[in-house]
């Protein structure tokens, strides 16, 4: 199958989901994964109108998106992937929404590059449900805390909770976990759910669900 009728079928399994939850097909926003992809694969979702994008890696994201978002200026770009503080200053500059705000001196450091280049833009604390050592996320023990500090000490404008459930795991009670968490922290958004698991994801809450295979076929060379 073709992009367009991947990305109508992620589309349409998002509304069942949802419905299935009684919960409006609006109240979850489709974040498109364009990682490892050009733009000939990216333009003509853009041109089915949809807008908003995920990418993991700032690099990758400044090669591809300065030039897409120039054409499509309301182009919605989140960053997924974990943020080194050196790269804070581009991250803000060119992602809408950053999805991996993970330890106290990234947040520090993104809300000084959000004050001085005039762009509050929403975020998303990562939480390692798994406790998994290699992969980024604050320990959910701290997210709560976590939470609060990057609103109260740092300003951060936090609107939700993301996490990405170990491979082997069963995701559904990951999905439960984050649920509890961002009630506990008083944040809305739920960014949840992959190719393999966003249907359960919506079922449980999810508010935004990043899918890249599911729409652009496997990755190449793929990065976690
Ligand atoms: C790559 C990636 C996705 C999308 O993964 P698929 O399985 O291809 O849908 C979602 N979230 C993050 C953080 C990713 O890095």
């Amino acid at each position: 199958m073709g992009i367009l009728e991947n990305y109508r079928e992620v589309l349409e399994n998002v509304a069942l989901a949802a419905k299935d939850a009684e919960r409006k097909p609006e109240s979850v926003t489709l974040v498109a994964v364009t990682k490892t992809h050009g733009a000939e694969k990216i333009l003509p979702l853009l041109k089915a109108g949809h807008r908003t994008f995920g990418e993991n890696r700032v690099q990758e994201a400044e090669k591809k998106w300065p030039a897409l978002k120039a054409e499509f200026p309301d182009a919605r770009l989140h960053l997924i992937g974990g943020l080194q503080t050196n790269k804070a200053k581009e991250a803000v500059a060119l992602f809408d929404v950053i999805e991996s705000v993970d330890r106290p001196e990234l947040a520090e450091k993104l809300a000084a590059e959000m004050k001085k280049q005039n762009r509050p833009l929403p975020c998303f604390v990562q939480v390692n449900t798994g406790e998994e050592p290699q992969k980024s996320g604050i320990a959910p023990k701290n997210a709560v805390g976590f939470v609060r500090e990057c609103r109260e000490k740092y300003g951060l404008n936090v609107v939700g909770l993301m996490c990405i459930p170990p491979v082997d795991d069963e995701p559904a009670p990951h999905f439960a976990f984050l649920k509890k968490l961002a009630r506990e922290a008083g944040v809305r958004e739920l960014s949840m759910g992959m190719s393999g698991d966003y249907p359960l994801a919506v079922q449980q809450g999810a508010t935004f669900v990043r899918v890249g295979s599911a729409i652009f076929g496997e990755r190449e060379t793929p990065k976690a």
